[in-house]
């Protein structure tokens, strides 16, 4: 593991802690940072409800991003608060792959020892041609 995925992994490690919000929400079960082509570190939390509402912490890093300016990941790590590292789900690979076309060579940090681009993950994309069609 590089210097960038240890100061990532860091980051995700310290903000994955789970919390209770109330009787029907928690956020912190997992946590992630990313760090883009501008050499900015982002991160966000899981949160979750007991009516399926919520958002994974991918989400709310990329979000994080995006209010910033910057769209372009170049390596992205997610922790749970279980104490392991966690891949994105299919969701967040879309949206990872989705919000910047050079981030199908994002590198995930899928275990202690593996590192896979997102092209990698999400071979195919989602019905790319009527997205685009779309917003022409
Ligand atoms: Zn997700």
């Amino acid at each position: 593991m590089d210097k960038t995925f240890k100061k990532l992994l860091e980051e995700a490690k310290r903000i994955a802690i789970k919390r209770r919000l109330s009787e029907y929400a928690t956020c912190g079960h997992v946590g992630c940072a990313l760090i883009t082509k501008g050499s900015n570190i982002y991160s966000g939390i899981s949160s979750d409800t007991n009516c399926a509402l919520g958002n994974c912490a991918e989400f709310s890093a990329i979000s994080e991003m995006l209010k910033n300016g910057e769209s372009e990941i170049v390596k992205l790590v997610s922790y749970s608060s279980k104490g392991q590292i966690y891949s994105p789900c299919g969701r967040c690979r879309e949206l990872i792959r989705m919000v910047d076309n050079n981030n199908v060579n994002t590198k995930v940090l899928i275990n202690e020892t593996t590192v896979m681009t997102i092209k990698e993950l999400l071979p195919e994309m989602y019905i790319t041609k009527v997205v685009e069609s779309k917003w022409k």
